[in-house]
């Protein structure tokens, strides 16, 4: 169940074994696995479905030796995956299969 904060009413308390803060990739890789398990789950996003208004003032960071990007990260439900250009497809079941192959294929020669 997704429930948007704005419906939900001050000073409500929610009752959750793990409270996962951030919907993205490892937030909601965190509450998948422990989704069917005896473990109650509250998954805490502070973005909405869509894309925010860019530039999103939460995204400011103040670093003195990295350099990071405000548009490095997104906030809403999914994270910075809202951006994503497929370059992780590489890493799929085929892609690593492809890559198995080809291992095997340099350690027969
Ligand atoms: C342009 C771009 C393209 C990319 N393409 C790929 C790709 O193709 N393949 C790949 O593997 N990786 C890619 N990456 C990298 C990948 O997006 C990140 O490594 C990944 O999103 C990090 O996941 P995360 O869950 O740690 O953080 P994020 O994706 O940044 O998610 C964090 C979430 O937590 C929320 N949040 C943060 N603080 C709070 C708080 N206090 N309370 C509530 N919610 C909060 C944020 O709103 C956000 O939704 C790309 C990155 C960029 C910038």
């Amino acid at each position: 169940m997704i429930r948007s904060a704005t419906t939900i009413a001050n000073g409500t308390s929610i009752d959750s074994d793990v409270c996962v803060i951030g919907a993205g990739p490892a937030g909601i890789t965190i509450a998948n696995e422990l989704a069917g398990s005896r473990t109650a789950v509250c998954v805490l996003e502070s973005g909405n479905r869509r894309m925010p208004a860019v530039p999103d003032p939460m995204l400011d960071v103040e670093c003195t030796h990295l350099a990071i990007a405000n548009d490095s990260r997104v906030r809403a439900l999914g994270g910075t995956t809202k951006v994503w250009t497929g370059g992780s497809r590489a890493t799929l079941p085929t892609g690593v299969a492809r890559a198995a192959a080809m291992h095997a294929a340099d350690g027969a020669q």
